[in-house]
Formats: C-alpha cells, structure tokens, sequence
C-alpha cells in the first residue's frame, strides 16, 4: 500500500513541548525502541541516527509485500481453489494458491520462499475450514492515521500534547459476528523456554507480552481512528476488535486469543511514560549486557562502556 507521506509530515519524534507539530507514536517507536531503552528511542527516534538495514528486516518486508499481494491476487481464484480443495485435489488447490504470489523483483535470497509456502499452506487449510466464509481480510497492511490529543499534569499545570498515532496493521479478519480478530505475520524466531517444574516447553512470558502489546497498539489504532478513516480503509467504524493473534511461519508456529485488556493498559502506560520523558527531556539508558550487546548504540552509550558497570 502507498504511503500517506503527507500525514507524517504532520508529526516528529523530534518533538517538544510547544512545537507546531504533533509527536509522532508508531508501534514499533513505542512498543520496540521506547520499551526497549529510552535512550535507545532517543539515539535512534530523536537524533534519526541510522541502523544499518539487516537481512532480518529486508526478509520481512519482503515476505509482508508479497503476503500483501497475495489477498489481492488470489480473490479472482478463491472459487476455483475451494473447488479443488472439496474435490480432494489439494496439491492443485495449493498450486493455484501459490501461482497468486507476486513474482520477485530480484530471487530471493533469504528464506522467504519457505516462510511464504508455509504461510499458504495454512490459509488453505483456513480456507477449508471456512469454505470461504470471512476468508480474505478487511484489513490488509492498512495505513491507518490518527491524530489526537493527551493531557499531562506538571508542576500543577495540565499541558495538552498533540499526538500523531501512526501504523500499517497487518491483516484483521472478520469474525462471524462482524467483529475484527487482528493477525501479525513475522518472520523470526518464536522463543519458548523448558518449564523445569512441569517439564515442558512453554511460551516466552516476555515475547507473548511484546506480541500482546504489539496487537493492543493496533486496536488503540482502530478505536481511535475517526469514523472518515475507518471508511476509507474499507471498515465500519463500529467494528471492534474481540481476539488477536500471530504467525511465525519459520518456527511454524500459530497463536491466538481474546484480546486482553491488561495489554492496552499497559500501552497507555507506556505513552505516558513516553511523554514524561518528553516533557523532562531525559531518556535514560536502560543497560542489560545481553540485550545491549545487540544494540547499535552500544559504541556510543555512556552506559554501555565497561568500566561504567565493571
Ligand atoms: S547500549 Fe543498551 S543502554 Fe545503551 S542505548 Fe543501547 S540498549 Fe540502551
């Protein structure tokens, strides 16, 4: 989907107490850098100092544009595949599935053939579920724009921030009773740990968290999104979101579950926290030598130097 280029423009992460623009709150500026390390989200958000683009994030743009593509393309032969699929022909059935990708402009290089076909094996095994009910998504990799205002109190006084929300929302689909279900795609690694007691793997408490937060940014999206825009992103501004979830095809793995509102509050907790740091002008650093190690920064984070924490 073509970016509104206009909209950003309205806002920055340079942003200020006073400043005629709006501050600028992605899910990843928030959910990812700020909950990572402040001082990070400053390095990176307010000095727009540059990371070097890894194969990680090139493999999941391209496995998000080609995802992207394949609702659009695949629409036209959504009968004929359920046909096939009811006909117990599911190898022609996946075929014409994967016939409706996109072609790459370039081969690709880094493993997204296999988390594409894995990911196609699923929807088809969803599109014999449904036979098609509710199949393609409402929400496709849609851009969604809000702006709003926060208050803060300071020193006695309440200030009004003027806040820009901004994100693209991976896919929503539509429940069977008009209500929305959100669905992350990521191309990583999922991570479990060996439950000793019960001696078993479970889930990451701190990756379901993330995920969880990640969604609640969605929906704080949606539920704020004016009626107009809504509309023009082909939903119905009474839409609510009940269930979320995600897909980590390369670890082939599913998860999904009611929404949770513990996960909002903890995203609004974390925009106050954002606009504290703001309106103080302070983003400490947030030093852990495991998580740091991976850090960009790490050459040029005061905290990060040795003999600070030898
Ligand atoms: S090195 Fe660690 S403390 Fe420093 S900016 Fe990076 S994540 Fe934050």
């Amino acid at each position: 989907m073509a970016r509104d280029f206009e909209a950003y423009k309205k806002s920055t992460y340079k942003w200020e107490p006073g400043h005629e623009k709006h501050l600028r709150i992605t899910k990843s500026s928030l959910t990812s850098d700020f909950d990572f390390c402040p001082q990070q989200y400053h390095f990176k958000r307010r000095e727009d100092r540059k990371t070097p683009e890894t194969d990680a994030m090139r493999k999941g743009t391209n496995v998000h544009n080609a995802m992207e593509e394949f609702y659009v393309y695949v629409r036209p032969n959504l009968g004929k595949v359920l046909k096939l699929l009811n006909d117990k022909n599911r190898e022609e059935a996946f075929s014409l599935f994967v016939k409706s990708l996109p072609k790459p402009e370039e081969p690709y290089l880094l493993g997204e053939e296999e988390i594409l076909l894995k990911r196609l094996e699923w929807e088809l095994d969803r599109l014999e579920a449904t036979q098609g009910q509710h199949f393609l998504p409402v929400i496709n990799e849609d851009e969604i724009h809000v702006f709003t205002e926060r208050e803060f109190v300071h020193n006695g006084k309440t200030h009004t921030v003027p806040i820009h929300f901004a994100g693209m929302i991976d896919r929503g689909f539509e429940n069977e009773d008009g209500s929305i279900s959100l669905m992350e795609l990521k191309t990583g690694k999922w991570k479990q740990r060996w439950d000793w007691r019960k001696k078993e793997w479970k889930d990451d408490v701190f990756k379901v968290r993330g995920m969880r937060k990640e969604m609640a940014f969605y929906e704080l999206l949606l539920l704020n999104a004016p009626d107009e825009v809504m509309i023009k992103n082909g939903l119905d501004p009474n839409d609510k979101v009940t269930h979320w979830g995600w897909y980590y095809p390369a670890a082939n793995y599913i998860y999904a579950e009611p929404r949770k509102t513990r996960s909002m509050t903890s995203v609004m907790n974390n925009i106050a926290k954002l606009i504290h740091h703001y309106e103080r002008n302070t983003f400490p650093a947030k030093f852990f030598y495991k998580t740091c190690a991976h850090c960009s920064f790490f050459g040029i984070c005061d905290e990060a130097q040795e003999d600070t924490w030898v």
